[in-house]
């Protein structure tokens, strides 16, 4: 059992990321009106959508200067904080992974810490605050436990996807110390954060595609 996880599959990974995103675009919107300025997911989507619109490009190379070339995308398309954070998160994980052509199982585990590591420095923010790292940050340790408690690579992947979908949901019953939603009278208390939820639906997806190669 093992997976080995190109340029070209992480091309692929970006168009499948991408379908989820977009037609969640009114259930995502709904939850950045209700604590925020409702621009989060029309941001992200368009981020997501000039990857696709290169993604035969992207997927011809190695997966690092992939990586490096997402990141500078959604530097540059993607609006406000989260343009930012996403752009510095994929060029941390270029970094993280420099070099190589392709990544295992140990390489998605050092590239999600990477950028981890940065959204967590750039943003000055950490888990508990109410953003995406409420996602990321739970998948991360999930993963590494997984690997060290020699979980199988199937295994792994829904451990993890669980883990980025239950630290999505945990969101509701945080008060934001980060974002928009700092400015509402009971911190967005109650409500899902929009940023969590797209960067659960990112992991989970990734994990799908990489159970998918394991199967092969
Ligand atoms: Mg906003």
């Amino acid at each position: 059992m093992g997976f080995v996880l190109t340029g070209k599959d992480y091309a692929e990974y970006i168009k499948k990321a991408y379908e989820l995103i977009h037609e969640n675009g009114e259930y995502v919107t709904e939850l950045d009106l209700a604590t925020g300025d409702g621009d989060h997911w029309s941001n992200i989507n368009m981020g997501f959508e000039k990857l696709v619109e290169k993604a035969d490009e992207l997927g011809e190379m190695p997966i690092s200067d992939e990586l490096k070339e997402i990141g500078k995308i959604m530097m540059a398309v993607i609006g406000g904080s989260s343009g930012v954070l996403y752009g510095s998160a994929y060029l941390a994980a270029a970094k993280a992974v420099k070099g190589r052509e392709a990544l295992d199982s140990q390489g998605v585990c050092d590239m999600l810490e990477a950028m981890l590591e940065a959204i967590m420095s750039r943003g000055q923010a950490k888990e508990g605050f109410k953003t995406m790292i409420d996602s990321l940050a739970p998948a991360v340790n999930a993963y590494k436990k997984a690997v060290s408690d020699g979980k199988s690579e199937p295994e792994i992947c829904e451990i993890v996807k669980r883990a980025a979908i239950d630290g999505a949901d945990s969101t509701k019953n945080m008060e934001a110390v980060r974002g928009r939603a700092t400015y509402q009278a009971n911190k967005g208390l109650g409500h899902l954060d929009p940023g969590a939820v797209t960067m659960s639906y990112q992991i989970g997806t990734l994990m799908n595609c990489i159970k998918e190669k394991i199967n092969i």
